[in-house]
């Protein structure tokens, strides 16, 4: 039996792309947990960043030369490897996952702007008893610095009942951590006349002992529904983190970034959420050097990460994606970039102590 290796790069919904895939292919494969150890290589692959994107270049080049390599993920629909990468076999995307057993057989590329039905199929986890759900692929979005949204496209959110159908059958695997995922899971649903709380609590209504953690969610799509999600993180059963990226403190670079909200929007739901919950750990991004962002700007984000005080803060250098609308704006040297982002960790730094 042939053995594979799969490399996961980037965020959650990669991670459990890879369990699926790890999954589907354990009926024909051995599915390995070593480079060394196998003979084909995939690497799901992350657009997210230049830096991401360089360290899997690394890893592509390193590879010895009598191994198969197959790249996945969100990189083959926005960079042309092939090119730069003859040696590697084939490529598919976050939409083609199914069709891979094919694609190792046959070495060629297969990219779909259709999304897959890719739910309750047969994982191979990476963590035994942690549950990693994409209750949906895409999003409403179109920030100016996301590549992620060239790769994943539009909102595909899958039914309620599909959902609930993988969470229980991760109960009886013994899962008892639960992370709900998706790119935004605040727009979770809007394609289904449905929402986020909607599904939290059909899910919520399941016997058992688990604790659900839920991904990342946009401020404007979570405004809709605040009270109610509000009321429903104060369920034992959920996880009081909250992760919303406020990206800038400034609402001029917001606009710039195609941002649907208002820096008062954020602050305004870390207020209710504190006030209704006061153990919820608030989780947040900011992008330190967007092409447009002045210093004036900058120092409107040091004066809301000063005045909100996340307890997690997710530091990004501004790094140019291929084909995304901010790789075409005039660029901030590395210089003043670096040295936002210094400023910025400094701060966060100080305010923890
Ligand atoms: S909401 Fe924006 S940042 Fe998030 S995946 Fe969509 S386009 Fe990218």
């Amino acid at each position: 039996m042939k053995k594979i290796f799969i490399k996961t790069y980037g965020c959650q919904s990669n991670i459990a792309d890879s369990e699926q895939l790890a999954g589907i292919l354990s009926k024909k494969y051995k599915i390995v947990d070593s480079l060394e150890k196998a003979d084909i290589i995939i690497l799901n692959s992350c657009a997210v960043k230049l830096r991401t994107l360089n360290k899997q270049l690394d890893f592509i080049k390193n590879i010895p030369k009598n191994k198969k390599i197959f790249i996945g993920g969100c990189l083959p629909k926005i960079v042309n490897l092939r090119k730069t990468y003859p040696n590697i076999s084939g490529f598919f995307d976050t939409n083609t996952i199914l069709k891979v057993p094919e694609l190792i057989l046959e070495d060629y590329i297969i990219i779909s702007n259709e999304k897959e039905h890719r739910i309750n199929l047969p994982r191979v986890r990476k963590t035994k008893d942690l549950a990693i759900i994409n209750i949906c692929q895409g999003c409403e979005g179109n920030c100016g610095y996301c590549a992620a949204k060239l790769s994943r496209g539009e909102l595909k959110s899958y039914k309620i009942e599909d959902i609930l159908k993988e969470f229980k059958q991760a109960l009886k695997e013994k899962c008892t951590k639960f992370y709900l995922t998706g790119q935004d899971t605040g727009c979770y649903g809007f394609d289904l006349k449905t929402n986020l709380p909607s599904l939290l609590k059909e899910i919520l209504k399941i016997k058992g002992d688990y604790k659900i953690r839920i991904g990342m969610m946009n401020p404007n799509n979570i405004l809709n529904f605040l009270d109610e999600l509000i009321k429903i993180y104060k369920n034992e059963h959920i996880v009081k983190f909250l992760h919303i990226p406020i990206q800038s403190g400034s609402d001029k670079v917001l606009k710039e970034m195609n941002r649907f909200y208002k820096v008062k929007d954020f602050e305004l739901i870390v207020k209710k959420f504190r006030k209704e919950i006061p153990e919820i750990k608030i989780s947040t991004d900011i992008i330190c050097g967007y092409p447009t962002e002045t210093e004036q700007d900058f120092k409107k984000t040091l004066d809301l990460i000063e005045k909100v005080k996340p307890d997690v803060l997710n530091i990004s250098k501004f790094s140019s994606m291929h084909n995304t609308r901010a790789s075409k704006l005039k660029q901030l040297s590395s210089e003043i970039i670096k040295d936002r982002s210094v400023r910025l960790t400094k701060l966060f730094k100080s305010l923890k102590k």
